[in-house]
């Protein structure tokens, strides 16, 4: 295949978190060696990958060096500064590109990029002043949410509007921040995708799972869902549709509501591995990360047929306390991501639960 790197080649990861390490090891096991870059000394990514370099992200010789010394270059996460992506670009291929990169930061270049490209999301508005918030509420209706356009994740830069007199708060609560209004999805069940596309353009998908947050993070996901083909059809759809118009190459995520006449909207996509697809590193043939090392690689994509069933339970905070019930567990798969210190709300591992397919 053309751009195929070879084994041994090196991947240059930006970002050392979680995703970083699991990506890192999926890589060492095809015989491919990591380069992590990070901030943060002793990383996550970082005691398990061939090297790292410590550096900001705005050091952009830093960038230039670790860009220079990989085949490839990729990302843990979304808000990988533009600037950073494309001095990285300019000495090693860039997977997914920067447009994914753009289209993710911005909540209303994202919901705006989706709609053109088949795959609907909730009404919304852009929301720059107060005078925009009650113009968006009078044409959304409540209730609606008022969200922060960049920078928010886990339900953070997040205010519910639910009278017309909540709106003063929620846009002080925005801090002065550029906003999105959007229409509040009345939804029956959160449902995730997790879709990559190859070099060659081609394009897998696993089933969908079922997701369950609290407190704005995720904390189970079941999968496969129990939704009709009919559905699960609709979202590779959407999903393809919008790799396609990204030229993406990797996995992405993307986030869905499933309303209760059957209407499946785009809450966000995620232009990387995604905490929803976790499950499949233990009930599929090929996971997530092995699936985004392959299209990163250049190499053809897996088979994403699930052997099991799986919940996925993330450890968050003291959870992680409890790691050796999980170690008794049968059929559990205890995934600890190696973060010295715990702190509330912080994602310190996972657990799959296997269980036969229905
Ligand atoms: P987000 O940060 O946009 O991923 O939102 C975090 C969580 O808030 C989602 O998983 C939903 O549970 C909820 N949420 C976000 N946007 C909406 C919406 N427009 N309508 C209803 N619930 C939402």
């Amino acid at each position: 295949m053309a751009d195929a790197l070879a084994p041994c080649a090196r991947i240059g990861i930006l970002g050392g978190g979680q995703l970083g390490r699991m990506l890192a090891l999926s890589a060492a096991r095809l015989g491919l060696d990591v380069v992590i870059f990070d901030p943060e000394p002793g990383c996550p990514a970082s005691r398990v990958a061939v090297e790292t370099i410590t550096a900001a992200y705005d050091d952009l010789d830093a960038v230039a060096k670790f860009a220079a010394s990989v085949d490839a270059v990729t990302y843990e996460f979304e808000n990988v500064p533009a600037a950073t992506a494309a001095a990285a670009a300019e000495h090693a291929p860039l997977r997914p590109g920067a447009l994914a990169l753009d289209v993710a930061q911005d909540r209303l270049t994202e919901k705006t990029f989706l709609n053109e490209h088949d795959a609907p999301t909730v009404a919304f508005r852009a929301v720059d002043t107060l005078e925009d918030l009650h113009t968006a509420i009078s044409e959304l209706g409540l209730p609606a949410i008022l969200k922060t356009r960049r920078f928010g994740y886990d339900g953070k830069g997040q205010a519910v509007v639910r009278e017309m007199s909540d709106a003063e708060d929620a846009f002080v609560a925005m801090n002065g921040q550029p906003a999105i209004l959007e229409a509040f999805a009345d939804f029956t069940m959160e449902l995730s995708i997790i879709a990559a596309r190859g070099l060659d353009g081609e394009v897998a998908a696993y089933p969908l799972s079922e997701n369950r947050h609290s407190g704005g993070i995720l904390r189970e996901s079941f999968a496969p869902a129990e939704i009709s083909e009919e559905l699960s059809n609709r979202a590779f759809a959407m999903a393809a549709s919008v790799l396609k118009a990204l030229d993406y190459v990797g996995v992405m995520g993307m986030e869905l509501f499933a309303l209760k006449d059957g209407t499946l909207l785009v809450n966000e996509i995620a232009p990387r591995v995604h905490n929803t697809g976790h499950w499949t590193q233990d009930a599929c043939t090929v996971c997530q990360f092995e699936q985004h090392i392959r299209a990163v690689a250049g190499w053809p994509l897996g088979d994403t047929t699930p052997h099991s069933s799986a919940q996925m339970i993330n450890l968050i905070g003291h959870d992680a306390d409890g790691w050796k019930h999980w170690l008794k567990t049968p059929n559990a798969l205890l995934h600890l991501y190696g973060k010295r210190e715990t702190r509330d709300g912080r994602k310190m591992g996972h657990v799959n639960v296997l269980g036969p397919l229905k």
